[in-house]
C-alpha cells in the first residue's frame, strides 16, 4: 500500500519561519477539534493514548508544511502541480502534490482548470471517424489577500450522503474517533451529539473532494511506472488464472483474487484478510475477518450487492499485517486516508489492498428484484452471476445458467455509481477483474511495487498460470477502452451544502 513520509524534518527552512508556520497549524479547526476531544477519543476505545498523540503530532506537522508551502507560493502566477513540486525541491514530491489539493480543499489555492479541443481519429462501429475530444489542464494559485481567506471548516460527511453520492465504503466510520458515524449498504448516521466537527470523516471520503489530479501527478512522477489514462499507473498486467481445484470451485473467474489471498495467509505475509461472503441471507454481502484458507473458501465469488465492506477494518486492528479485497471506491477511499490529513495511515497494519475491477453494484433489494423481474427466479435458486461481454448472466440450482443484455439490468444499479469514475480500481496494489480475459480466467494489474513482487512470487510458486494481457485477445486494449468509457460517462459530485 502506498505510503506517503511523514515530514518531521523542516530542513532549510529559518526556525523563526518554522515557529511562525507552527503556531497557525495549531489554530487550525482540525487540529484543535482533536486536541480539545482528548477524553473523548480515548474514552471512545478506538485509539490509545499513544496513538492519539501520534495522530495529533502528524496532523500539526502536516498542517505546518502546509502553512509553508503556502508561504512560499505567495504571488506566483498559476503553475502545474509537477511546476510547484520543481519549484519547492525542498519538500518531498507526494507531500507537495498533497499538500495543494489539501490547501485547495481549505480554501487558500485556487484551480484554474483550462479546456482545450482537440480532433482525433476513433474506431466506432468497425469504422475509423475523426471526432472532438477535450483536454483538461490543472493550475494552481495562492489566493491573493491570503491573510483574509478565511479557512473551509469541513462538515461531517453526512453532507456527503445527504447529496446522494455516499458509495457506502464505510471508511468513515472506522476513522471517526469518537464512533459517531453508522455505515450500512444503505444508509448512514451521523451522531451529532457525539460528533466533535473535527471534519476527519470529510477528510478520507472518497466522495468529499476529488484526489485524481494528486493521484496522476504522483504517478506519473514515478518514472518507474506505466500510466494510462484510463487505467491509471501500472507494473505489469497479465491474464491469469489459479492452478488449484479447491479454489476452481470456489471462484468468479480466474480464481486469481482467491489465489492471491491464500499465498498471503500460507507464507505469513499477513494475519488476517478483510474479504466478503455471504450473510445468513443469500447474495446479501457481508463484510467478514479471515484468518484461515476454509474461511476464505467461504468468500470466493461476486455478490453483485453492494457491502460496506471498510466498516470492519477498525475490527481487524489488533491484527499486525492485513490484507483488504474491495471495489475501486473502497481502494480510493484508503489510498485517501494514507494521502490526507496527515501523510500518516489511520491503520497502519493494511500491508496490500487487492481491488476488484467494478462497473456498478446494485442494493440487496433491487438484486432481488432483478432477479424476479428479469429471470422470473427466487434469489434462493441462484448459483452464481456474473457480468460478461454485455451479459447480466445467472446461473441456477438445477445448471441451467439465463442470461439478459447488461443494459436491460442497468436501471437496477445503485445512482451513487453513476458517480464512479474507476473500473479498475487505480488505488490498489493489485486489481483483478475479468475484461480482457477469457472464461475462467482473470485479468491482473499489478500497481505497486510490493504488489507487483508478491505476484511475481504467486507466479513463481506455480499457483497461478499467467500470459501478458497485451497479447491475448481481447485483452488489455478492451479493458482500457472499457475504463475509458466509464471516466466519461462518470458524473460529476456536487455536495450539497
Ligand atoms: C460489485 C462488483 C462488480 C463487479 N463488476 C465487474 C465488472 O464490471 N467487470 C469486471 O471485469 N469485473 C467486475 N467485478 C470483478 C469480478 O466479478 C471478479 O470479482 C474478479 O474478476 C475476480 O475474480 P476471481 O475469480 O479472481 O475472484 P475470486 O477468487 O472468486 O474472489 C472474489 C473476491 O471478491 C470478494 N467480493 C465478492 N463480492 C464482493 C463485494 N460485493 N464487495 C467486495 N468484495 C467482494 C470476495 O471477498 C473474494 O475475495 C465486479 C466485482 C464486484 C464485487
Ligand atoms: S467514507 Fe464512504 S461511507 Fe463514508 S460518506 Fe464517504 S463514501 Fe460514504
Ligand atoms: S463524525 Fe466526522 S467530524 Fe464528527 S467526530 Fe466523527 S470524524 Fe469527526
Ligand atoms: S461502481 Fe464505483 S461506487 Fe459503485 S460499487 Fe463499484 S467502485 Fe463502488
Amino acid at each position: 500500500m502506498v505510503q506517503i513520509a511523514n515530514n518531521n524534518l523542516f530542513e532549510g527552512i529559518a526556525p523563526k519561519e518554522l515557529m511562525d508556520a507552527t503556531y497557525r497549524a495549531s489554530e487550525n479547526f482540525q487540529v484543535r477539534a482533536f486536541f480539545e476531544a482528548k477524553d473523548d477519543i480515548i474514552k471512545a476505545g478506538k485509539y490509545s493514548e499513544n496513538e492519539f498523540y501520534e495522530i495529533l503530532d502528524a496532523l500539526i506537522d502536516a498542517e505546518t508544511e502546509r502553512k509553508l508551502v503556502s508561504d512560499l507560493l505567495k504571488g506566483k502566477k498559476p503553475l502545474f502541480l509537477y511546476e510547484i513540486v520543481e519549484h519547492l525541491k525542498n519538500f518531498p514530491a507526494k507531500n507537495v502534490v498533497r499538500d495543494i489539493i489539501y490547501l485547495k480543499e481549505q480554501g487558500y489555492i485556487k484551480e484554474l482548470i483550462e479546456v482545450k479541443t482537440k480532433m482525433v481519429i476513433k474506431k466506432i462501429k468497425g469504422e475509423e471517424k475523426e471526432v472532438e475530444e477535450k483536454e483538461y489542464f490543472y493550475r494552481y494559485q495562492v489566493k491573493e489577500l491570503l491573510d483574509n481567506v478565511i479557512e473551509h471548516y469541513f462538515e461531517p460527511v453526512s453532507i456527503v450522503f445527504n447529496s446522494g453520492v455516499c458509495c457506502h465504503c464505510g471508511w468513515c466510520s472506522s476513522i471517526c474517533p469518537v464512533n459517531a458515524i453508522n455505515v450500512s449498504a444503505d444508509t448512514l448516521d451521523v451522531d451529532d451529539e457525539i460528533c466533535m466537527k473535527c471534519g476527519l470523516c470529510y477528510t478520507v471520503c472518497p466522495r468529499s473532494f476529488s484526489i485524481d489530479q494528486a493521484y496522476s501527478t504522483i504517478s506519473k512522477l514515478n518514472k518507474t511506472l506505466n500510466f494510462s489514462e484510463s487505467m491509471g499507473a501500472y507494473i505489469n498486467t497479465y491474464t491469469a488464472t489459479t492452478t488449484k481445484e479447491e479454489i476452481k470451485k470456489v471462484r468468479q473467474d480466474g480464481g486469481i483474487v482467491t489465489s492471491i489471498l491464500e499465498y498471503l495467509l500460507t507464507h505469513n505475509i499477513v494475519d488476517a484478510i478483510i474479504a466478503v461472503q455471504h450473510s445468513k441471507d443469500l447474495w446479501r454481502p457481508e463484510p467478514v475477518i479471515v484468518e484461515s484458507v476454509k474461511e476464505l473458501y467461504k468468500t470466493g465469488g461476486t455478490k453483485y450487492a453492494n457491502s460496506p465492506s471498510l466498516t470492519i477494518i477498525e475490527k481487524a486492528k489488533n491484527f499486525e499485517r492485513i490484507a483488504v479485497v474491495g471495489v475501486p471506491c473502497m481502494m480510493k477511499a484508503l489510498f485517501k486516508g494514507t494521502l490526507f490529513p496527515s501523510g500518516l495511515p489511520f491503520f497502519k497494519n493494511i500491508k496490500y489492498t487487492i481491488g476488484l475491477f467494478c462497473m456498478e453494484s446494485f442494493s440487496y433489494d433491487n438484486i432481488i428484484q432483478l432477479t424476479k423481474d428479469k429471470f422470473s427466479q427466487e434469489i434462493t435458486n441462484l448459483t452464481k452471476m456474473n457480468i460478461d461481454s454485455g451479459k447480466f448472466i445467472i446461473n441456477l440450482k438445477n445448471g441451467e445458467e439465463m442470461a439478459v443484455e447488461l443494459k436491460e439490468v442497468q436501471s437496477y444499479a445503485r445512482d451513487n455509481c453513476h458517480y464512479c469514475e474507476d473500473l479498475t480500481s487505480d488505488y490498489a496494489d493489485i486489481s483483478v477483474g475479468s475484461i480482457g480475459s477469457k472464461a475462467g480466467y482473470s485479468s491482473v494489474i499489478t500497481r505497486s511495487i510490493n504488489g507487483d513482487e508478491l505476484f511475481s512470487e504467486i507466479i513463481e510458486s506455480g499457483l497461478v498460470e499467467v500470459q501478458n494481457l497485451k497479447e491475448v485477445k481481447p485483452g488489455q486494449a478492451l479493458a482500457e477502452r472499457i475504463a475509458g468509457s466509464k471516466r466519461t460517462k462518470c458524473k460529476p459530485i456536487e455536495l450539497r451544502k
